[in-house]
């Protein structure tokens, strides 16, 4: 195998769809050769044909000179069969997703590639393990999982098998490095790292909408506006498809033995069922027109009637909740005076235990979400039975400052707070488990699915004390397995240190 740096490193693409297109366009853009090959009749060549005119694309915007993409056409050739695989230094294989046919080409390509050429998988979803096993030489096989689109989507994982040698890992990394991707190294797990922490997002928020919480349009609308991620976890499942992240949640949920900390909803499945896969079929959670555009009306937005409340009292002492009423212009009374809106800042409880706790009147108990930014939507939260005129009152005030309202039913953790410690949660046990480098993690989470920030970064954020209670509280309060927090997280949070400490 030649050097990773070599201007003739060949790279061997098998199969010419989607994914292997866009392998072979980095691999040209890196400066090495590529050779790709497909079964179907024709479809190698007419994958040549999309990659040369993505490269004239380049050209057309000034991205690229007309000699570089002359140069890079040149590099590409069609290969008829594998055996004109025999001068590749890797091979990367993008065909179905079917392990049968996978452990088949692996075990053609062994007998025609050189006795250290390096063979990855670029799989979503199958072990690399049960690829490599059916090989002779299980140590030079590794999965490198590129995302859609290849030349757009920066993230590389690495994926390293049981049986895969280390040096066949860092000359993958070093290849992923030339094509111009940043590679992440991961341990061969359901899911890998970004299918795998990418899930608390989806499967949180399908679950308060199971606990009757809030409702979509209102999930969305929370993480968007105040947590800064670029799409709503129900946004994003209608764009890549029920019959993707359905599939895909199983596969980890199962891969991982039914941990509950990845189990999807019923509601969720019955969407899959149904036929309801999102924008494709224009219905899954939301409804759209033929164009692809959104047509159920959100109702994220709480509407109050009445006036805004003259005063409110505090639930306690807290300067985040007197910082909050300065800044919508609500009045604080000293003492309770039987009439005004209670406000209060649980943290991983719900209205209803944190009143029972204190000793507050729940019916005028208006709870609001401090952990996340509120500068344009605040999500505010009742106990059952709560008195309509206290939200309102609050709810009024809020909306006269110039925010929008979203107004929830009870949940330990509200919206966004619940949502991002079951990230962060989640990346701690990925740290826990030893997947992958701690400062991977966030890498990958925020290069693969554009997060604002990474999961353990976002346990950092909101205090790895405060992540870890939140947990506490939300497992204590609904007995759920799935929120038992992470010995990672509990373990940091105890001692008061940072989530990213080794060890
Ligand atoms: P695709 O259907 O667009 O392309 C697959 C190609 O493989 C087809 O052209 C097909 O003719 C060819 N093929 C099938 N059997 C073959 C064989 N025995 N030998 C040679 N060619 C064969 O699929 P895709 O979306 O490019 O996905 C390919 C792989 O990449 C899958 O393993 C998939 O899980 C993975 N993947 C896909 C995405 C994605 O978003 N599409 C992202 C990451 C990984």
């Amino acid at each position: 195998m030649r050097d990773v740096k070599d201007p003739e490193f060949t790279v061997g693409v098998v199969g010419a769809g989607v994914m292997g297109q866009g392998i072979a366009q980095v691999a040209l853009a890196g400066g090495m050769r590529a050779v790709i090959f497909d079964a179907k009749e024709g479809a190698a060549e007419a994958g040549r044909g999309e990659v040369f005119k993505r490269i004239d694309r380049l050209v057309e915007k000034g991205q690229l000179d007309q000699a570089a993409a002359e140069t890079q056409k040149g590099r590409l050739s069609v290969a008829s069969s594998l055996s004109d695989f025999s001068g590749c230094d890797t091979v990367v294989e993008a065909v179905v997703e079917n392990l049968d046919v996978k452990r088949k080409i692996f075990g053609e390509l062994e007998g025609i590639v050189a006795e250290d050429a390096i063979l990855a998988t670029n799989t979503s979803s199958l072990p690399i393990a049960s690829i490599a096993r059916t090989c002779a030489r299980p140590g030079r096989v590794a999965g490198m999982h590129f995302f859609n689109p290849v030349p757009l989507m920066r993230l590389v994982e690495i994926i390293e098998g049981p049986a895969t040698e280390p040096a066949v890992a860092e000359k993958l990394a070093a290849l992923g490095e030339r094509m111009g991707r940043t590679p992440v190294k991961v341990k061969d797990s359901p899911g890998f790292l970004v299918n795998l922490g990418g899930r608390a997002y989806y499967t949180e928020a399908l679950r308060l909408l199971d606990e009757g919480v809030a409702t979509p349009s209102q999930i969305d609308a929370i993480l968007v506006d105040c947590c800064g991620f670029r799409m709503g976890p129900f946004a994003l499942m209608d764009l890549t498809g029920m019959d993707v992240n359905y599939p895909v949640s199983m596969i980890v949920y199962e891969g991982f033995l039914n941990d509950r900390r990845l189990a999807t909803t019923p509601h969720h499945k019955l969407l899959y069922e149904a036929g309801r896969l999102g924008r494709k079929t224009r219905a899954g959670h939301f409804d759209y027109d033929e164009k692809g555009k959104l047509t159920t009306p959100s109702d994220a937005d709480y509407q109050p009637t009445g006036m805004p409340a003259a005063t409110v009292f505090l639930a306690e002492p807290s300067e985040a909740l007197a910082a909050f009423c300065r800044e919508v212009g609500l009045s604080v009374i000293g003492a309770d005076d039987g009439i005004s809106p209670i406000l209060g800042y649980p943290i991983g409880e719900d209205a209803t235990t944190y009143a029972v706790r204190l000793g507050l009147d729940a019916r005028r108990l208006v709870a609001v979400d401090l952990s996340v930014n509120t500068a344009k939507r605040v999500t505010l939260m009742t106990a059952p039975g709560a008195d309509h005129a206290a939200l309102d009152g609050v709810a009024e005030a809020i909306v006269d400052a110039g925010r929008s309202v979203t107004a929830i039913k009870d949940s330990p953790g509200f919206v966004a707070l619940r949502v991002r410690a079951a990230i962060a949660n989640l990346g701690a046990a990925i740290a826990e488990a030893g997947l992958a480098a701690p400062a991977d993690i966030d890498l990958a989470l925020k290069l693969g699915l554009n997060y604002p920030m990474g999961p353990l970064e976002m346990a950092e954020d909101l205090g790895v004390a405060t992540t870890h209670q939140v947990m506490e509280r939300l497992h204590a309060i609904t007995g759920d397995d799935r929120y038992r927090s992470s010995l990672w997280l509990r373990r940091r949070a105890l001692l008061g240190l940072p989530i990213h400490t080794p060890g």
